[in-house]
């Protein structure tokens, strides 16, 4: 069934088994810890969005599997309005939490090895498939949190897996046994972590015959024995530990922790790929592909909440109506709703990659996270602009609350009459939070995989010698140009040879 947002706090507060580290301590109750409740509560946003009226149309989905309406972040997509519909939410859910809501690596996971599994499946390879579709009954049924993790600690770049110093470099199968598999290893970087009650894990690069035994898909329990989880930190993450409700703000944040796994037992029904090294090039890529789409829609909605913050603080002092703020706010628009137009474009032109698996368009995905890996560093610095010198020089709230100076502060930080000195603060902060921040700043750039990774997936999918001899026949040279039905000059080819590679 669909869970609500207490539903889940109630679910997470209680786990005496889990192994979290924040700032060097251990915390068992992640929604009262003060470091980490903001980001359980970005999550939570996400069960939210199946009650609130103004996106739990595009948040309840009909799931084939039980039977029943599902939350969409536990769906399988099953036509191109479903990618466009996920586009959607996103963007309307990072209005209300100005932050990552973390909850999509999980869900992208599980449509990743549901294709996975089914190409294993018309190879002859039955059994993952089957244990896929009972996880994925359990998890729609439970509403589970999920956490995808992918990203590896890679030790040394330049070394494969099996090749590293370090023989945990990488996740890796230590032991099979008639029941399940041991894992040790480390994967970074992983979001919502510490928020999630289950992580899918898969494998992060594509793998050779040698490195079988880090070609390891599985899920398992958040607080299972032997997952450790170190939660990173982020810029002015302490100012949550102050107590106030300005500079650390009333809303949300997200967070991202290293998971350790030191030789954890996972059992047979929960692992999805077990030394299948054939599969680990298209799970990446599909994986991949998805998540690039998605930011389209959650980066978009943080570029909304700056275009808003950067109008008021241009309103807030009078220049809203000055040609060269106007043009700044358009283009901050234009740059918003470029990387929404190609996240939308690569789910309408999603491909049934096998009888009900739909992946996103793989280029457009590609090209809407290249857009997210520059557009929102312009988009804030188009807001720091406007926004003026304090952005990065404003008191802190403890200034406005002391009797004496405050009343000096309301006199001296008032631009326009209507607004006050508080309003300023309050905003100020807002637009430092979201726009200097890691959800818009730093995750835009490698999140999904860094800005290298789209450029070699340009060049693996466009068409360049197609191109070339469209150019040849138009400038009168021989040219062997085929004109067919398939007339996108990025590779069908490519996509179908992903599908059917294994
Ligand atoms: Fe979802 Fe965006 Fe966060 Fe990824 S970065 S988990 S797509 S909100
Ligand atoms: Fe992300």
């Amino acid at each position: 069934g669909i869970r609500t947002g207490q539903e889940y706090l109630d679910s997470i507060k209680v786990r005496n088994k889990v192994e979290i580290y924040v700032m060097g301590k251990e915390v068992k109750d992640v929604t009262t810890n003060p470091f980490l409740k903001p980001a359980v509560l970005a999550f939570k946003a996400t069960f939210d969005s199946a009650w609130d009226e103004d996106t739990k149309d595009l948040a309840r989905v009909w799931s084939p599997f039980i039977n029943e309406e599902v939350n969409r972040f536990n769906h399988i997509h099953r036509s191109p309005e479903d990618l466009a519909a996920k586009v959607k939410l996103l963007r309307k859910i990072s209005h209300k939490v100005g932050a990552c809501f973390q909850r999509c690596v999980g869900y992208d996971a599980l449509n990743t090895l549901y294709i996975i599994t089914e190409l294993m499946a018309q190879h002859g390879k039955t059994e993952p498939k089957e244990r896929f579709i009972e996880y994925l009954k359990t998890v729609q049924k439970k509403d589970l949190a999920l956490a995808g993790a992918m990203t590896d600690a890679k030790g040394v770049r330049t070394l494969k897996p099996h090749e590293q110093p370090n023989k945990n470099a990488y996740v890796r199968i230590t032991e099979v046994t008639k029941d399940g598999i041991y894992v040790s290893g480390a994967k970074a970087n992983i979001t919502g972590v510490a928020a999630s009650e289950e992580i899918v894990v898969l494998p992060t690069r594509a793998m050779g015959p040698e490195d079988q035994d880090y070609a390891v898909a599985f899920s398992i329990p958040t607080d299972t024995e032997g997952i450790k989880i170190i939660v990173g930190r982020q810029l002015n993450d302490a100012r949550r530990l102050e107590g106030g409700e300005i500079d650390a703000l009333p809303y949300f944040y997200n967070h991202e922790g290293l998971i350790i796994f030191d030789n954890v037992f996972v059992p047979m029904e929960r692992v999805f790929l077990m030394r299948d090294w054939q599969y680990t090039s298209q799970l990446v890529e599909i994986f991949s592909a998805y998540h690039r789409q998605g930011y389209g829609g959650c980066k978009a909605g943080l570029g909304d909440v700056i275009i808003g913050a950067t109008y008021n603080l241009a309103k807030q002092i009078g220049i809203e109506k000055a040609p060269h703020v106007q043009d700044k706010i358009n283009e901050e628009i234009f740059l918003t709703e470029t990387m929404y137009a190609a996240g939308i474009a690569a789910s309408l032109n999603g491909i049934e990659v096998c009888p009900g698996c739909w992946w996103v368009n793989p280029m457009q995905a590609n090209v809407t996270k290249h857009l997210v890996t520059r557009f929102p560093s312009q988009i804030a610095q188009l807001a720091i602009d406007i926004a003026g010198g304090i952005l990065g020089t404003a008191p802190s709230e403890w200034d406005l609350k002391n009797p004496k100076i405050k009343e000096l502060l309301a006199k001296y930080l008032q631009g326009v009459e209507g607004y006050t000195a508080e309003d300023r603060i309050r905003m100020v902060r807002l637009l430092e939070n979201v726009a200097l921040g890691v959800a818009f700043l730093i995750e835009s750039v490698h999140g999904a995989g860094s800005p290298a990774a789209q450029r070699i997936m340009f060049s693996r999918l466009y068409n360049l010698s197609y191109a070339e001899e469209v150019a040849k026949r138009l400038a009168g040279m021989k040219s062997n140009v085929k004109f067919t039905k398939k007339v996108e000059p990025w590779k069908e080819s490519e996509t179908e040879k992903l599908a059917k590679e294994a």
